[in-house]
């Protein structure tokens, strides 16, 4: 139907007849001639009508915006002056000698041929319309070249692309499964994968010794900011490789991905234990652009009346800590209140801060509400501690260590935002020596990276002291963001034994859940670890989107549902009698 794609039209072509199909941009009329701009997905071409082709004049005049239309016509260069350097095809025009309607359009729900500020909500709903638009074709069309990259570097380094299934039973990492129930099987269920963990685990017992795919996952996960309940893993897994090399391996991955598509380099990735990046940075994900830090304060606040600090510093689980902010004593009363609403979403019951003035006149040169109840000498040990210079702002953090850590890590991130205090525009790291499991608010114990993580110590040791083990878990970080996480696994059916005797899942259950794999550990599988990485969160800080929903096709809205088809939808009787399932009453809303 064509012999060009729009946007592909140049002046190599000049004289030529050309046929192109696309979507009708815009349409104008300039006394007596007709102007269309014709868009594909390579971009737009400019077509222009005279009066004397009567016929293709007559239906250029007729056609509305977003109509399809074939046109056959002459490539001529531009009139100087009428030369636009911004478009691709901006040297030249079409005389349009013939032009096909193939399909009418409705007004567009909203116009695509200009910016214009859209409600998500709108955009999802006809988000095939959405998706006409530049920026998000330059987004899907990048996303494509994202994974054929990381496709070529993996399969160069020998990995063999292998698909899991879909339909399985739960994989834990960490969130609740979505359920599929099986009409064959009469009151049972599928999950669908949270990850391809354990069969990945169990192709490097069939010996494939290298896998990948790009693998959907499902997590139904409390509803939290710029997550899907379905995400794509570039997942990865290798057998007879340590922690180095397969750090090596997806780190070259990554560095050969922003080299090629965004021509920068990357640089050494530099390493952090877990303890040091809670500690510095309050996250186990620190974004290394902005140079603050946290540092521990409580030495000077066990003793002083003030319970606020005197309890967590006295607390072996509380944490007392102070971010200095070089500039930000010109941080108004406002703001700082508007900070403090800020920490509060993390639980932080406050943000007391000290404002630096003159630190050479001593307290006098402080301002600050909290002085009076730290003391004069202990607030200015603290100065000292944290080298204060006049102009800073120091915010504490006081309270059990995680709320702390949670509160100022966020505070740090978002004084780095607001203040523009980025030192470079990408800081990719690592994080290893993860701890190997963490107690939950109810004081059980459960995996930080997920149950099948082998420790860096014997099973008796683990068994011993289990919540300061570490693990050989390691995370990718990119700007604050966990591009991916993997670790080395247990392969010894006895260890994997241990760490589900921790985690209190009992033998029956590990029988009826995981006898499987525990089966698979027992006829030789090798020493072997892996990793994934997040493909949405990949492309979005690639593309510098601000939600990931930005750069997938058809993505859920923030409740978990789909806009365009309504995505969960109602069931009739007859199929959930089918499934032999009977709904509940919904609850009836309290009057
Ligand atoms: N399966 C893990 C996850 O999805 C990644 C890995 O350990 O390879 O987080």
């Amino acid at each position: 139907m064509r012999t060009h794609y729009c946007g592909d039209i140049n002046e190599t072509s000049i004289d030529d007849t050309v046929t192109f199909c696309g979507w009708v941009h815009r349409r104008r009329d300039h006394g007596g001639v007709i102007f269309l701009d014709v868009r594909d997905r390579e971009g737009l071409v400019q077509v222009v009508f005279d009066p004397d082709t009567v016929e293709a004049f007559n239906t250029a005049d007729s056609v509305r915006s977003e109509f399809v239309v074939q046109i056959v016509g002459r490539v001529r260069g531009r009139p100087d002056g009428a030369v636009n350097d911004g478009m691709r095809t901006g040297k030249i025009e079409i005389l349009g000698k013939e032009i096909t309607v193939l399909n009418k359009a409705q007004t567009p729900p909203f116009p695509l041929d200009g910016y214009t500020d859209v409600g998500e909500d709108i955009r999802l709903k006809y988000r095939y319309m959405d998706m006409r638009r530049p920026e998000m074709q330059e987004k899907m069309r990048f996303r494509s070249k994202v994974s054929s990259n990381l496709r070529r570097y993996l399969e160069d380094n020998g990995f063999l692309d292998i698909e899991t299934p879909i339909l399985t039973r739960a994989t834990p990492e960490g969130a609740r499964d979505y359920l599929v129930p099986s009409r064959t099987h009469e009151h049972s269920f599928f999950a669908l994968p949270q990850s391809p963990q354990l069969f990945k685990q169990l192709l490097m017992v069939s010996g494939f010794d290298r896998y990948y795919q790009i693998a959907k996952c499902f997590r139904d996960e409390d509803l939290r900011a710029d997550r899907q309940p379905e995400f794509t893993q570039i997942d990865i897994e290798a057998s007879f490789i340590d922690e180095e090399e397969i750090m090596d391996l997806t780190q070259g991955m990554i560095t050969e991905l922003f080299e090629k598509e965004l021509d920068v380099k990357l640089g050494e990735f530099p390493r952090m234990p877990y303890a040091e990046a809670m500690s510095k940075y309050g996250s186990d994900k620190p974004d290394l652009r902005i140079p603050l830090q946290l540092v521990d304060v409580a030495e000077f606040l066990q003793d002083i009346e003030f319970k606020v600090f005197a309890a967590p510093a006295k607390d072996p689980k509380g944490r007392v800590a102070a971010l200095r902010v070089p500039g930000g004593a010109e941080i108004s009363r406002k703001q700082i209140d508007a900070y403090t609403k800020y920490v509060s979403i993390y639980g932080a019951k406050g943000l007391a801060w000290i404002k630096v003035n003159e630190i050479e006149k001593g307290v006098e040169g402080l301002q600050s509400p909290i002085i009076k109840f730290i003391g004069d000498d202990n607030t200015m040990a603290i100065m000292k501690k944290l080298g204060a210079e006049n102009g800073d702002i120091i915010f504490f953090g006081a309270d059990k260590e995680m709320i702390v850590n949670e509160a100022l890590g966020a505070l740090r991130c978002k004084i780095g935002e607001d203040m523009n205090l980025y030192t470079c525009d990408w800081a990719p790291m690592w994080v290893v020596d993860f701890p190997m499991f963490e107690e939950t608010k109810d004081g059980g114990i459960t995996a930080i990276h997920h149950p099948f993580t082998a420790p860096s110590c014997s099973p008796e040791e683990l068994k011993a002291n289990p919540l300061t083990a570490l693990s050989r878990a390691y995370d990718m970080v990119l700007n604050g963001c966990e591009l991916g996480g993997g670790s080395i696994r247990i392969h010894d059916q006895a260890m994997q034994e241990t760490v589900f005797e921790i985690l209190g899942i009992s033998e029956e259950e590990q029988q009826e859940k995981f006898g499987f794999l525990l089966d698979g550990l027992k006829f030789g599988a090798p020493p072997h670890g892996g990793l994934a990485f997040g493909l949405d969160r990949l492309v979005m800080l690639l593309t510098g989107s601000t939600s990931i929903r930005e750069v997938i096709a058809f993505p859920k809205t923030q409740s978990a549902a789909c806009a365009m088809t309504h995505a969960p939808g109602v069931v009739g009787n007859p199929q959930l009698r089918e499934l032999n399932i009977k709904l509940r009453e919904k609850p009836k809303a309290d009057s």
